[in-house]
This record gives C-alpha cells, structure tokens and sequence, in this order.
C-alpha cells in the first residue's frame, strides 16, 4: 500500500495534479470543437490541452474569453496564441515523455506548460524581462518542476542543455536562427513562423536526418515579430 502510493507521486512528478475548476466543461469544449473537430488527433496533445488551465495564463481582465477561439492580449505588445495553434504546433512537433524540448517565447508561460505536461524536460526563453518573470512564477505556482526558464534572447538558443529532440518558436523571425538548426537533435523537429513583421508569415517545419536538414512549408501564420536585445 505504501509502496503504490509513492510510486503514484512519483508518476505525477513534473505533472500538474489536475484541480476542479468551473472552467473544465468549458475547456472540454474547446479541445472538441476547436482542436478535435479540427483533424488534431494526438491523444497527449489532446489530454494536454484539456488539462492546463488556460485562465490562468491571461490577464483577468480576458478570464472569461480564455478558452475562445482567437488569441489574446498578454500585456507588453505580446499574445498568447490561439489554442488551435498550440494544438497544432505541438502535435507537428511529436512531442513524447522521453524528449527534451526547447521553446523561444514563453510569454504567459501556456505553451511551455503544454509542452511540460507530455515531455520529460522543456527549456523555455523570453525575451520581454517582466513576462519572463511572470510566467516563471506562475509555472512554478502550477507546479511544472520539470520547465526551466530565462529571461534572454532566444536567437542564439540554449547551448548548455543541447540537443533539443524538439524545437518551437513562438515569435516570427524574417529567416531561421542558425543557431537553432545546430541545436536540434539527430531525428529532432524545429518549428517556427517565418516571415515578415507586418505581415503573414508561413510556419516551417525542419527535421534533421542524419545530419542533414530539411524544410517543409506547412500553413501561413500570423505570430508576433522576434525581437533582438
Ligand atoms: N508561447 C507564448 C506565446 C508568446 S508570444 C504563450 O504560450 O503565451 C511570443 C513571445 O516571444 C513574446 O512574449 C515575445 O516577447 C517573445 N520573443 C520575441 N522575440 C524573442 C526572442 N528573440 N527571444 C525570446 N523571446 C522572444
């Protein structure tokens, strides 16, 4: 007995112990009728997105608009993104409890935390100081042991824990970061909106096989402009 209990704490580390809150019908919703009616058919991609209180990763005033169809305003110029767009970014990405993943633009933190919730460690970097602050304690209040953050410029990635089986970038750049190719694992899946500021911008996919890349054009997007310290 005493046996099975720890080994279930054990299985919940780096995992939210889920809460009841009002917001779960509603959120059951949205991963149906937004994400799963959509074609997303990864089961931890869905489980994910149906567990991560997504009200708590924008500002109060937008509480009651946290599961709607569209992005928000996180302060700053920033947004969260749409949750579709989550969706389907994590699920290109084939994330996996064994990998280790690397995200350029927490901003409120949702994403990491998707992505904390299916793979074994996420690395996470924000460029705007007082986002990078917030998210880093909301994450810790949530309870993500395993989603390391900094404050910090994504452009040069982040050497210390490289490779990366999985790479997403969640603000647009006008061309791929170099050092971000480099830092991608053999097998490993970098995803990223490129493009110009102003405009619509197309989500790239690059994997890398023995060594060598290669790119493949999959939607146009509309994300928020990099930006350079
Ligand atoms: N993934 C976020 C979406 C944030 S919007 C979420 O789930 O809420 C994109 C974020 O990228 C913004 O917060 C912006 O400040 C940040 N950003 C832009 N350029 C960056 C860079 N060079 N390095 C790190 N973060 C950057």
């Amino acid at each position: 007995m005493k046996f099975k209990l720890i080994a279930f704490i054990l299985s919940m580390a780096g995992s939210v112990i889920p809460q009841p809150d009002k917001y779960e019908p509603v959120r059951d919703k949205m991963v149906k009728t937004q994400i799963q009616d959509r074609g997303i058919f990864n089961i931890e991609v869905l489980e994910a997105m149906k567990k991560v209180p997504r009200h708590l990763f924008v500002p109060k005033e937008y509480v009651d608009e946290a599961y709607n169809d569209y992005p928000l305003p996180i302060g700053y110029g920033q947004t969260i993104s749409q949750p579709y767009i989550v969706a389907y970014m994590t699920e290109a990405l084939k994330p996996g409890k064994k990998k280790k993943a690397l995200e350029i633009g927490t901003g409120s933190g949702y994403q990491a935390a998707i992505l904390g919730e299916i793979c074994n460690r996420v690395y996470t970097i924000e460029i705007v100081p007082e986002l990078a602050k917030e998210s880093a304690a909301r994450l810790k209040r949530l309870g993500y042991t395993n989603i390391t953050c900094k404050y910090g410029d994504g452009y040069k990635g982040w050497p210390e824990f490289a490779p990366y089986d999985l790479i997403i970038v969640t603000a647009a750049p006008e061309t791929i970061p170099q050092p971000l190719i480099d830092q991608l694992a053999e097998g490993g899946r970098l995803i990223v909106p490129v493009g110009p500021a102003s405009a619509v911008q197309e989500l790239i996919l690059i994997t890398k096989k023995n060594g060598r890349t290669e790119s493949k054009r999959l939607t146009f997007v509309r994300f928020v402009p990099f930006k350079r310290l």
